[in-house]
């Protein structure tokens, strides 16, 4: 049977940062994905750089989190991510109301939020509502949601650690407590394998709960299903957001030649196969007029939902629950030493999500190295084909 220090479940980019980071500490990894590298929430999102902004009135701690990963992405992931800013609108009194108080919370977590005339705003983005009341500038961007994650495989496997797709853990061996390996099924040919480990990350996203059960572990883990509609043509460059208390519809991401309206959020039993509804449709492309008129007038391009990984247990749509980075050690709370489940967090967070649990393995495993992912340039996401 092989042997590795570490099993990573989930091909996702938290999986990615996190096979990434415990390899660069030198310990030996393999990472098990059932479908297709990032084919859960990593390749469906809304492809928003969060600057934290949205997060500042609320959420202070989450906004100083995206600000400083955005830094970091900045250094090591530059060509993933385009630096486009973002372009808050008041466009109703709660907004113009809210903006005094939003820019000091943005520059309380260390956001450089600024304040520019209407006129100007209109000048940068000819296409917004003319009737904004009031408009801030703050450095949100757009991500290439594959391409950032995969730099984080290809520099993985760079540092040795194995990556299979179309594979799926399907159950976690374990003995006197303390996990042992685990079985895993080729989706493609039906092959069980075993393979032995010391550790394993659970990095599952919204389906954390299903391979916690595996061991026997219980992760309290509410699917949020966010749903985001396309339209053809950039209508704008930066990405455009309603200045109000985070709610549904109100962020317009440019990408590629596309705007992307999101989301919403509903709560669902299953994150597979979740489709959009079509009153969902219908919502977001009115908020999205209220942005940019004309958006719902744009040729239609596409509509898709995806899961949100929420930390925590909720019997409704999930929203008082923090997006929040939740790392569980099992051995603690589960009596199952050696399983740690990593939840929450963004696609923006990727690498610190990866640290935090990484942090919590070496120390498990009594590896006294520190985490180095913020320190060097990841490899161009293509040399994950040529390296593997
Ligand atoms: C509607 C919506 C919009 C969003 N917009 C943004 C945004 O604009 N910016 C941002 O920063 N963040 C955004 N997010 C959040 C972001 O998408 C997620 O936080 C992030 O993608 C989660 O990544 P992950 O790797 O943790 O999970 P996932 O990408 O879901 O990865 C988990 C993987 O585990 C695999 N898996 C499950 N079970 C098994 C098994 N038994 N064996 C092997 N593999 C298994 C799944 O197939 C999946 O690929 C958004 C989320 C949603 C839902």
């Amino acid at each position: 049977m092989d042997y590795f220090d570490v099993v990573v479940i989930g091909g996702g980019g938290t999986g990615a940062a996190t096979a990434y980071d415990l390899s660069l500490r030198g310990l030996s990894v393999i990472l098990f994905e059932r479908g297709e590298l990032t084919s859960g929430t990593t390749g469906r999102h809304h492809g928003q750089l969060h600057s934290g902004a949205r997060y500042a009135l609320g959420d202070p701690h989450i906004a100083q989190e995206c600000m400083a990963e955005t830094r970091i992405l900045r250094r090591i992931a530059r060509d993933t991510i385009e630096y486009n800013q973002g372009l808050f609108l008041a466009i109703d009194d709660e907004g113009e109301a809210l903006t005094p108080d939003f820019i000091a919370a943005c520059r309380e977590a260390d956001i450089p939020a600024m304040e520019v005339p209407v006129q100007r705003a209109l000048e940068l983005e000819r296409r917004i509502n003319p009737k904004t009341r009031r408009a801030v500038l703050v450095p949100d961007g757009t991500i290439d949601a594959y391409r950032l994650a995969m730099r984080f495989f290809a520099s993985a496997v760079a540092r040795g650690a194995v990556v299979r797709n179309f594979t799926e853990v399907i159950g976690i061996d374990s003995s006197q407590g303390e996990v042992q390996g685990v079985r895993v099924r080729q989706i493609r040919t039906g092959l069980e394998q075993r393979y032995a480990c010391r550790a394993i990350v659970n990095a599952a996203g919204p389906w954390a709960d299903k391979v916690a059960a595996l061991a026997q572990q219980d992760v309290p883990v509410t699917p949020a299903a966010g749903t985001m509609v396309a339209v053809e043509g950039r209508l704008t460059n930066m990405v455009v957001s309603r200045l109000r208390r985070p709610g549904d519809g109100d962020i317009i991401v440019p990408q590629r030649r596309l705007s992307i309206i999101g989301s919403t959020q509903r709560k669902v039993d299953d994150p597979d196969g979740l489709r959009p509804l079509g009153e969902e449709i219908s919502f977001l492309l009115s908020s999205a007029d209220e942005l940019i008129p004309d958006f719902s007038k744009q040729p239609f391009r596409s509509a898709w939902t995806a899961a949100r990984p929420l930390a925590g247990r909720s019997s409704e749509e999930g929203r008082e629950i923090s997006r929040d980075i939740s790392v569980i050690d099992h051995g603690k709370t589960g009596k199952l030493k050696g399983l740690f489940t990593i939840l929450g967090g963004k696609a923006t967070t990727l690498r610190i999500m990866g640290e935090l649990v990484s942090d919590q393995v070496a120390q498990y495993l009594d590896v006294d190295e520190p985490c180095r992912t913020a320190l060097f340039e990841l490899y161009p996401y293509d040399y994950y084909w040529r390296l593997s």
